[in-house]
């Protein structure tokens, strides 16, 4: 079978009865997830979303990176979105990766080290969320009022429960304010 044969043909019965046509760009809920690429994960049924309600950025490890700022600024300046959730879950490729070995593989294989390449691993899975909760919390280019929110889904229960979360602005900024 050619490499991508059955993607096109799955694609040929949704088009025959596609009937989001009609849908805007702007996410209906305001809405835009950070989630891990984890197979296991269908972000759309975990959080009870459909098509046209929110942006979702995905990567290893739903890790704040620049290019996940980078389309948030999209996002939330042009596109209307005022809420973020990053959700993480248990069993993650990226708390589990060996980072020697994974630079072994690569360079073996293409004969390139990857050594500029920052794969983001996660060293502890509760400290994770916060952290990337406040780190796009801390972006100068997100305005005051935005909520971030970080979670944790358990992939062998599908239930989600949220860890941490902030406002853009709430605390150091509205106080600055106030003086
Ligand atoms: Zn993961």
């Amino acid at each position: 079978m050619e490499a991508f044969e059955d993607l096109i043909e799955s694609n040929a019965d949704y088009a025959d009865g596609f009937a989001h046509g009609e849908l805007s760009a702007p996410p209906r809920r305001n809405l835009a997830v950070v989630a891990c690429m984890d197979a296991r994960i269908d972000v759309y049924a975990v959080l009870g979303l459909e098509p046209g309600d929110a942006h979702v950025l995905r990567n290893a490890g739903a890790r704040t990176t620049d290019d996940v700022v980078r389309s948030l600024i999209k996002s939330i300046h042009q596109l209307g979105v005022t809420r973020v959730a990053i959700v993480h879950h248990t069993d993650c490729g990226a708390a589990k990766i060996e980072l020697d070995s994974l630079r072994e593989r690569v360079t073996a294989s293409t004969g390139h080290d990857p050594s500029d390449v920052d794969f983001h691993l996660i060293a502890d899975e509760d400290q994770s969320i916060v952290d990337d909760v406040e780190a796009l919390a801390a972006s100068p280019y997100l305005p005051a009022g935005i909520a971030v929110a970080g979670f944790m889904y358990d992939v062998r229960t599908g239930r989600l429960d949220r860890r941490h979360a902030t406002t853009v602005g709430s605390s150091t900024a509205a106080a600055d304010l106030d003086r």
